[in-house]
This record gives C-alpha cells, sequence and structure tokens, in this order.
C-alpha cells in the first residue's frame, strides 16, 4: 500500500530526489523540473516535475480542466512556461521554438489537410524538408503498412472515416520519425468500439516503434489500457505517478481511489494502533488495516475498499476476511457480467460490494440476493487503503 501523509507533495519529492543529478536523469527522454504556468488568475500547471524514460507509454490523465493540454503544450514549444525546465536529453529546450523540437503532436481532431491526398498529407513534412522523391515514396509506403492503410495514397480525408483520419495523422506524425510523440486525446472523437481496437494498435506501434509516447486523456481505462506508467493530475498538480496496476491497487488519495476505477470511501478515526495493524472506527463499526501509515489514536483518516474486494461472508462462505459486516440489501444493480449490491451498514453507510456474476466464485449472485434481505459482507485488511487529507 502506497501511503503518504501528503501525497500530492510526498510522492513527487521522493521521486524527483531519487533522479535528480543522477545517471537516471541522463537516460531520461525528457525532465520537467518545477514547471509553473498561469492563464491570468487561473493556475494551469503548478510545480509540475517529472522524469519521462526513453520508449515510455506515459499518459497524462485527469478531470477536464486539470491542466493536461496546457503541459503537452509547454513540452511541444506552443507554451512557454512561467518558470522551471524542459529538459531533452539533458537540455534545457525552453528557448527551442516548436519547430525546431524533435517533436511532434497528434490532435483529436486529426487536423489533416482536406484539399490534399493522403500520400500528401503524410509526405508533407518531407516535402518541406526537400527530401528525394524516392526515399519520401518509401517511408509513406512504410507509414502506411504501420497503420495498416495501404493503397489509401489517392484518397482525400473527406473519404476516409474517423479511425483511418486518425491513424493518417499518426502517420503523417510518425514519419518524422520524433524523439518523442505527443498525443492530445487522440481517440476522443471516435466510437467505443473503434477506440478500444485503435487503443491496442497505439500501444503496439509505439512498443514496435520504441518512441516515447506522451498521451492526454481523461478515460481511466484508456490510462490503464495503454500505459507505463500514469500521471494522475487535479488542478495543474501531480497527485500519482505509477503504474497502472499499482495506481489501481494502492491508490494514495481519496481523489486517485474514486477517479481511477471505483471505490467504497468512508471517513474513520483511529481507535487502537497495533504494530501491524489498526483498529478504524467508522461511523460506530470497527474496521482492521493494515499498519501502512504513521498514525496515532484519535487521527481522523479517510479509507477506501475497492468494490471487487468486498464479498460475501459468513456461513459456507469459503473465503476467509479478517472484516466482517452484516448489512442489509438496499439495492441490486446489473452491468451485463458484473453486478453491484448496495448493502447498509451502518445508519449512515452504504457499502458496495461488486461481483463478476460469470465467475464461478460469485457467491453473492449465487444465493439470488434480493433487496431487503440480510447478508454478511468481507474485505481483508490489506485490501484497505488509509490517506490523511
Ligand atoms: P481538457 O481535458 O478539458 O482539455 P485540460 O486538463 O487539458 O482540460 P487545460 O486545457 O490545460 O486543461 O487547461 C487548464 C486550465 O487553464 C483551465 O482552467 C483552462 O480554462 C485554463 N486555460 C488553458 N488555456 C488557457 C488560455 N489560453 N487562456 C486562459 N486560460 C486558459
Amino acid at each position: 500500500m502506497r501511503l503518504n501523509k501528503n501525497p500530492k507533495k510526498g510522492i513527487m519529492a521522493g521521486e524527483y530526489k531519487r533522479k535528480r543529478g543522477t545517471m537516471s536523469e541522463e537516460k531520461s527522454a525528457l525532465v520537467l523540473r518545477d514547471v509553473c504556468k498561469s492563464f491570468g488568475t487561473v493556475t494551469a500547471v503548478k510545480d509540475f516535475s517529472l522524469d519521462v524514460n526513453d520508449g515510455e507509454f506515459i499518459s497524462l490523465l485527469g478531470p477536464s480542466g486539470c491542466g493536461k493540454t496546457t503541459l503537452l503544450r509547454i513540452v511541444a514549444g506552443f507554451e512557454i512556461p512561467d518558470s522551471g525546465e524542459v529538459l531533452l536529453d539533458g537540455n534545457n529546450i525552453i528557448n527551442l521554438p516548436a519547430f525546431k523540437r524533435p517533436m511532434n503532436m497528434v490532435f483529436q481532431r486529426y487536423a489533416l489537410f482536406p484539399h490534399m491526398t493522403v500520400y500528401e498529407n503524410i509526405a508533407f513534412s518531407q516535402f518541406l524538408k526537400k527530401r528525394p522523391k524516392d526515399e519520401v515514396e518509401q517511408k509513406v509506403k512504410k507509414m502506411l503498412e504501420l497503420v495498416q492503410l495501404e493503397g489509401f495514397e489517392p484518397r482525400k480525408p473527406n473519404q476516409l472515416s474517423g479511425g483511418q483520419c486518425q491513424r493518417i495523422a499518426l502517420a503523417r506524425a510518425l514519419i518524422n520519425e520524433p524523439k518523442v510523440l505527443l498525443l492530445d486525446e487522440p481517440l476522443g472523437a471516435l466510437d467505443l468500439k473503434i477506440r478500444k481496437q485503435m487503443q491496442i494498435e497505439l500501444k503496439n506501434i509505439q512498443e514496435k516503434l520504441k518512441i516515447t509516447f506522451i498521451y492526454v486523456t481523461h478515460d481511466q481505462e484508456e490510462a490503464l489500457v495503454m500505459s507505463d506508467r500514469i500521471v494522475l493530475m487535479e488542478l495543474g498538480e501531480i497527485i500519482q505517478v505509477d503504474t497502472p496496476k499499482r495506481i489501481y491497487s494502492h491508490p494514495n488519495s481519496r481523489f486517485a481511489a474514486t477517479f481511477i476505477g471505483e471505490s467504497n470511501v468512508f471517513e474513520g478515526e483511529v481507535q487502537k494502533v497495533d504494530a501491524d495493524q489498526l483498529v478504524i472506527n467508522v461511523d460506530g463499526l470497527q474496521f482492521l488495516a493494515n499498519k501502512n501509515i504513521d498514525v496515532k489514536v484519535g487521527d481522523k483518516i479517510v479509507i477506501a475498499i475497492r468494490l471487487e474486494k468486498v464479498g460475501r461472508a459468513g456461513k459456507g462462505v469459503k473465503r476467509s476476511f479478517d472484516n466482517q459486516v452484516p448489512g442489509k440489501v438496499e439495492d441490486i444493480v446489473f452491468f451485463g457480467s458484473i453486478v453491484k449490491y448496495y448493502v447498509r451498514i451502518s445508519e449512515n453507510i452504504i457499502m458496495i460490494a461488486q461481483e463478476n456474476i460469470a465467475e464461478e466464485e460469485s457467491e453473492i449472485a449465487a444465493e439470488e440476493n434480493n433487496i431487503g434481505d440480510t447478508v454478511t459482507l468481507g474485505f481483508t485488511k490489506r485490501d484497505v487503503n488509509i490517506f490523511l487529507e
């Protein structure tokens, strides 16, 4: 469990200190140091520090207005930060104009030239660089193979689907062999099915080319599927930087626990501190949690438990839980392969248990519970994430 008294500052400070002035900084493709940017009274990016590794797929994830695009534009050179540094291979590139940076950007709205063919769109930058015709032809061919659109050379953008337009936009960016590719919600305009397919394809292309991708999205599932690491942001600041797996299982704050995936979040008070476990009072109930946080009796804390970590406990159930709590089923909602049970466990608290109904182990579902039934819910103490706020 990743826990920190001050998750916003602490994680960043740790990451920054670990890498600052070391060999790992030199190996990073891109380093952002204490970057700040305001527009009038609006703070878009605040004290933002991050090391992006060479060949890494990193996602900037957060709600609308949290500063993701501003940050991408700062890296691209379209926006000058008020303070801080942007280092590429150890060199500060703040004063390097956008067109001189070895980077390309892919936008949500493709930005293809409508009057040009697919071939001309992809080849455009090569024409500007006055590359030989044969070489350009070879490169365009390679790019069209990469994005699986061989034979599309003579078409115009209005003869393409949204997904095909975005592949051409990607090919047009990749033909420059950028060191870093910046992608601003590139799949945002596509329908869900194409979007999911393109997520996998984009990830495969990135793995094949080993180019550093910085990917902006507000879609948590997209970030989980594609990224090597996720940078979770809120109000211009970093909340947590971690692998998808760790950020999902060990959120460092109430915000992380609820923005990525769903959690039962309750406020409580530390009632007892043992060597390796805590007893927490939540609305008169006692919950056990692993002691991964430095707290004392009386401290106010927030706990978060993933919905799928709450199961049915009690008689006849094989799984054993450190915490067992009886309650009354208030609602049952089916979402296709999963079902959610809303169970009142105290006067003020409803706990949600989520079960995969395809699983044989689905114990609540197997019992065919109804609204109004009494059930016992269970969860283990290692699945209780704790935060000080
Ligand atoms: P979204 O997901 O909606 O695109 P975002 O996370 O990319 O949002 P930004 O576009 O970076 O957010 O904006 C961050 C904040 O800065 C917002 O409050 C926005 O209104 C403000 N902002 C961005 N650009 C400008 C500008 N040119 N002038 C004034 N305010 C701006």
